[in-house]
């Protein structure tokens, strides 16, 4: 093993209960998104004791620390999302929520502690560091597809001007993988999620005389059952999609017509050439069938996120860390893209990037419950490996080795 893996290793093993400590207290103290205050300040108080260079309220409540090496060279950046999500904590452990209805159900408490553990390495070998490290410490993930997300607010407020980093590492607790192991996947690693919202117009009558009016409910109907069959036939069965109408609302009463139907959805895909079929054949087919129907219809597309795409040479680089300071066995090549979406791609559209999956399930039984279950929670045998992993993979980036 080189010094520097031994380095890394032995810093990452003796600050595990520390980690562990920090992760309990802000799994405790969960906030939600934009109102994270609490966190940014216990993670802006350590960023200073480390001698980094600390920017608060960047994006209202995120915080933008630059390790500066002594010696000059490129910049990374390592982003850690620090928001939780409007649910009840149902776990029984000493340190479950004492917020009523909010959880860091989705892991974000392990980000922040993971990257407070990178920071804390890296500070320790501030002297042999060539270049510097910008560590983003992101408010508000937990968006869904409405209103402006944490990541979006961080780079309108200058998150990723001076310094400007060269190439963005973000990770994301994975409930699939054991803690001690992590997932590399080059090209897709999440998906883009965008979200679309569509009318049927039609005619009100009475039931018992349906021939007086247009039904919007049947063309509605007919709509969804037609819309879900685009993908089987219209992509390869190897290209991942999806679409999900999750909201219909529509009609007044049982004997009336519906004289108008909306429903509500989200299109996930991996890359521009299916976003814009997918987004052409919807059109079609929901203009088609109203009008084969004599209806009007009305669609409108938020846009949401691009996916993560995972850069090649970054994912060559981080893999080659996860074997050096985990061994090959830990580190597992991911075959299929979830179908969950990241605001992370937001700070890699103009510079490459890479999203490690962290394994959190129980490092014994491989168990785990869900991302955004009321009883998630993790293995903290997965903090000590993210700090190595990512430590390792920060400093290589900038060729301190
Ligand atoms: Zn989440
Ligand atoms: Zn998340």
């Amino acid at each position: 093993m080189s010094e520097l893996i031994d380095n890394i290793s032995s810093s990452a093993e003796a600050m595990t209960k520390k980690l562990v400590t920090l992760r309990r207290d802000l799994h405790m103290h969960p906030e939600l998104r934009f109102g994270e205050k609490r966190t940014a300040d216990i993670v802006a108080k350590r960023m200073e004791k480390l001698g980094l260079n600390v920017r608060t309220g960047v994006g209202e409540t995120g915080v933008v620390a630059v390790l500066r090496g002594a010696k000059r060279g490129k910049c990374v950046a390592l982003r850690a999302d620090m928001d939780a999500i409007g649910i009840q904590d149902h776990k029984e452990v000493n340190y479950k929520s004492t917020v009523p209805k909010v959880t860091h159900a989705c892991g974000h408490d392990a980000h922040v502690t993971v990257a407070c553990g990178v920071a804390e390495v890296l500070a320790k070998m501030q002297k042999s560091i060539p270049g510097m490290v910008v560590f983003l410490f992101q408010p508000g993930e937990e968006i869904g597809l409405e209103g402006r997300s944490g990541a979006a607010a961080m780079i309108e407020a200058g998150a990723l001007k001076r310094p400007s980093p060269e190439a963005v590492f973000g990770f994301h607790c994975w409930p699939g993988f054991k803690a001690g192991t992590v997932g590399v996947a080059e090209g897709p690693a999440m998906a883009g999620a965008d979200s679309i919202t569509f009318h049927v117009y039609g005619e009100g009558a009475h039931a018992g005389t349906p021939h007086l009016g247009r039904d919007a409910i049947l063309a509605m109907s007919q709509c969804i059952v037609s819309l879900y069959h685009i993908i089987p036939r219209n992509l390869p069965p190897s290209e991942n999609t999806t679409l999900h109408f999750g909201i219909v609302r529509g009609g007044i009463s049982r004997a009336i017509l519906a004289d108008r139907v909306t429903a509500i959805g989200t299109l996930r895909t991996l890359n521009r050439q299916t976003r814009s079929l997918m987004k052409q054949r919807i059109g079609e087919t929901i203009s088609n069938i109203c009008s084969a129907y004599d209806l009007g219809s009305e669609i409108k597309w938020t846009l949401g996120i691009p996916p993560v795409i995972n850069n090649k040479d970054l994912t060559r680089l981080v893999r080659q860390a996860s074997h050096d300071v985990l061994g090959k066995r830990r580190t597992i090549e991911v075959a299929h893209c979830p179908m969950t979406a990241e605001d992370f791609t937001l700070f890699i559209q103009d510079r490459p990037g890479f999203h490690l999956k962290l394994g959190v399930a129980d490092a014994k039984t491989g168990r785990c419950h869900p991302l955004h279950h009321n009883r998630f929670d993790i293995d903290e045998k997965a903090l000590p490996t993210g700090v190595k992993v990512l430590s390792l993979a920060l400093l290589r980036y900038l060729g301190a080795e």
